[in-house]
């Protein structure tokens, strides 16, 4: 497929643009000093470009090397609430699925106590 000179150029400048957009965040980037007795280890921030597994868009941010980010950073608070919800309510289900019905859990008797 051959574009036409207005898309050649279009997509020209979106590349630009996103050239000018790292270099902006790479201008920004944090630096980490590092010191281990006599070493000094300088970690630099970089645009890490990842998908995120909340949201499943692409996204971009700066992060010192190292895995890539799992969420966006607006995603982690959400994700991580929900991943807590979602392991409290299966251990409460767990709990009350092992009970016939009409039995309550056994409670300790005060001699067991004494033990
Ligand atoms: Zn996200």
């Amino acid at each position: 497929m051959k574009g036409t000179a207005e898309e050649l150029a279009r997509a020209d400048e979106a590349r630009h643009l996103a050239a000018i957009e790292n270099a902006i965040m790479e201008a920004n980037a944090q630096e980490l000093i590092i010191t281990v007795g006599n070493h000094t280890r300088t970690l630099r921030e970089r645009p890490v470009t990842f998908r995120c597994e909340w949201c499943s868009n692409q996204g971009t941010e700066m992060r010192l090397p190292g895995p890539p980010p799992r969420y966006h950073t607006e995603c982690k608070q959400e994700a991580q609430n929900s991943i807590a919800k979602g392991r409290m309510k299966r251990m409460r289900e767990k709990k009350t699925a092992k009970l016939p019905d009409g039995m309550v859990p056994a409670t300790r008797q005060p001699e067991d106590l004494h033990q």
